[in-house]
């Protein structure tokens, strides 16, 4: 049933789309930048690219694409962003400020809402460069089992690693919400383009990933 260059591209898509929606810091960023204070600058984070119907939209047009072939390749990589992003925010959901998941219908934040108190909410979110260092460090172990080549991977694992004890310092002196996230979002942003186009640079090592009966074929 599932075609080739339409499963490949999906499973790019899933990389893409368990990151691809805290894209929005972005925004949170410049109104912060612009003198916004941090309620204003996370009103628009998690809403629009964290909300079920954009999700939805995606997986739908990606359908579309891929199973009348109009373009296997982009429907297949449309739809394994909505299953990322889906991935993203049921992650999100226990977490902080809960998720708009039903935005535009309501901004209501749905989640279990728990969060570590003072220096210990920051060091938790600091965890993400450690996790890209592990995301980037297994796909170049793929790579040596593959016997394909790694493209950049072991310097984007060492600058993650670098980041990480970088935010862990920055963590532990004594900082405002705002100037946080500010100096959080400004280095996570490049490691978000990182993982956008890291996995492209190394797509052939995620297409050759077995899964399910392919194991034993
Ligand atoms: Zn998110």
């Amino acid at each position: 049933m599932l075609d080739e260059a339409g499963t490949r591209t999906m499973r790019l898509g899933i990389v893409w789309g368990s990151i691809l929606p805290d894209i929005d810091l972005l925004i949170s960023i410049i109104i912060i930048a612009a003198g916004g204070n941090m309620q204003q600058a996370l009103a628009p984070h998690r809403t629009l690219t964290h909300s079920f119907f954009t999700m939805l939209a995606l997986a739908l047009i990606g359908l579309v694409l891929w199973k009348t072939a109009i373009s296997k390749s982009v429907g297949g990589g449309l739809f394994g962003i909505a299953i990322g992003m889906f991935a993203h925010v049921l992650l999100d959901l226990p977490y902080e400020v809960g998720v708009s998941f039903l935005w535009p219908l309501t901004s209501q934040r749905f989640g279990l809402f728990w969060s570590l108190p003072g220096v210990w909410a920051y060091l938790d979110q600091t965890l993400d460069f450690l996790f890209a260092a592990i995301f980037f460090y297994a796909l170049h172990r793929l790579a040596k089992k593959y016997q394909m080549r790694s493209r950049l991977l072991v310097p984007a694992a060492v600058a993650s690693i670098v980041a990480f004890l970088v935010m862990v310092t920055y963590d532990l002196t004594a900082v405002s919400a705002s100037q946080w996230l500010l100096v959080y979002a400004g280095i996570g942003l490049p490691f978000l383009l990182l993982i956008l186009i890291l996995p492209w640079l190394n797509r052939r090592i995620i297409y050759s990933i077995p899964i399910g009966s392919e194991q034993h074929a």
